[in-house]
């Protein structure tokens, strides 16, 4: 069911049934300007006298009542003649609601109510397959409406302000609570490629979003104009969120934009948010730490930083933005005493539905990921936790389909290791 506010005014409706379900809705129908028709033998006290401007037809539902009608409400307490209703209206092209099994009509009623707020009158409407948990839940947003209007975008008065809100790896469930409540009292949100985009779909019409990701090879908007941008919106008094991918100080250039609103006299508060380096392995079943296993974790960008860290692979390390070098990267750990079978996987697009897992042994995982056609963003896991994860198994298994070239591994062993030493 695709939920649509419909315009009533004049509309000839026809309401099926003469009980007290029918009686409601032929109220509201009525509130709302339609040209209401009731056929039904008989009518329930709730519809007696007949409210001004109802037609009754005192008899069952034939054909022809449906003639020239835009809408049909069928609710007669018997769930033939209801099916039939439909049946009727749908040959003719007639949306129709049927209260006894909302399931069957083509179009529902949600639960509903009209709540004044300091920024006018909102309507709530919830429907779901539970039609008294849809009231339930109707209820509690209306009176959470009433109760806290301040809720809706408080503007500062005090003028213009920066928040550089961390976004988590991509899933807007992920947010955290001042981040939302940040990012719905803005004004303006600057976004990054990989913050979560679909919570801009929660904001109001009115919000102006400025989009400055990095999409590879194409340009991106570069640091120093969007240091120059989140200035110069919240000189102007606006209140500007810079929403960015995962931790704004987890490789984010955080601290820059920060520093950068600092020396032009903005406020600017830092709000943290969930690094991809530590929810992208977890969403792919991977603990970066686990008793008798790993007891820590390194993150890092390429490989310069490689010699300096624990070879061992209960040493886990997360490897960001690293998909490009992944095949420099592993010879480097396997020339600098990493086991040649130490496990790796490569989660692209983690925590989306888009998630996939590649993994295989660190001699091999650039062949594998190469015939995969692995792509970034993706987080790499090096490290016997990798074999906890529920991809490892399976994945081995497919590593020698897949690595056709199998002279690749010792290219990765032979040449590279030369060229090392
Ligand atoms: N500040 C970010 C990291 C920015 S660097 C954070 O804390 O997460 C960008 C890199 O993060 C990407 O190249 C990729 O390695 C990683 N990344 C971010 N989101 C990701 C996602 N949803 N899936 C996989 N990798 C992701």
């Amino acid at each position: 069911m695709f939920s649509l506010a419909v315009d009533l005014t004049d509309v000839p409706v026809l309401a099926v049934g003469g009980g007290p379900v029918s009686a409601r809705r032929v109220h509201a129908f009525l509130a709302a300007g339609a040209a209401v028709t009731v056929v039904a033998p008989t009518l329930c006290p709730a519809l007696q006298p007949l409210p001004l401007g109802v037609r009754w037809h005192a008899r069952g539902v034939a054909p022809e009542d449906l003639d020239g009608v835009r809408l049909v409400h069928t609710a007669t307490g018997d769930p033939e003649i209801d099916r039939k209703v439909v049946e009727m209206a749908g040959e003719r092209g007639i949306w129709c609601v049927n209260a006894s099994a909302s399931a069957e009509g083509t179009a529902v009623v949600p639960a509903r109510a009209s709540v004044p707020t300091p920024t006018g009158e909102v309507t709530v409407a919830v429907s779901s397959a539970d039609p008294v948990r849809s009231v339930e839940i109707r209820n509690r947003i209306s009176h959470d409406l009433r109760t806290e209007p301040t809720g809706l975008r408080p503007r500062r008065p005090h003028g213009g302000w920066v928040a550089l809100v961390g976004g988590g790896p991509g899933d807007a469930e992920l947010l955290t609570s001042r981040a939302l409540t940040l990012l719905h009292s803005a004004d303006v949100v600057v976004i990054d490629r990989l913050a979560p985009h679909s919570v801009l779909q929660t904001l109001d019409p009115d919000v102006l979003v400025i989009d400055v990701g990095k999409v590879p090879g194409r340009h991106a908007v570069p640091q120093h104009e969007i240091n120059r941008l989140i200035v110069e919106h919240a000189h102007a008094g606006r209140g500007v969120v810079r929403l960015k991918g995962g931790d704004p100080y987890v490789l984010g250039r955080g601290e820059e934009e920060r520093l950068a609103c600092v020396a032009a006299g903005v406020e600017v508060e830092v709000v943290p948010g969930i690094s991809s380096a530590l929810a992208v392995p977890a969403a792919a079943g991977i603990p970066v730490t686990h008793r008798g296993i790993s007891r820590g974790f390194t993150v890092v960008t390429g490989h310069d930083q490689i010699p300096q860290l624990p070879a061992d692979t209960g040493h886990t390390l997360v490897i960001l933005m690293g998909v490009a070098q992944l095949r420099d990267t592993a010879t480097r750990l396997i020339a600098l005493g990493r086991s040649a079978d130490c496990p790796v996987a490569v989660v692209e697009r983690g925590c989306t539905p888009q998630q996939r897992v590649t993994v295989a042994p660190l001699a091999r995982i650039a062949g594998v990921a190469a015939a995969r056609g692995v792509e970034s963003p993706a987080v790499i896991v090096v490290g016997d936790v990798v074999r906890l994860g529920p991809d490892w198994a399976a994945g081995l298994a497919q590593c020698d389909e897949l690595d056709h070239d199998r002279h690749d591994e010792l290219d990765v062993l032979g040449i590279d290791l030369k060229a090392s030493a």
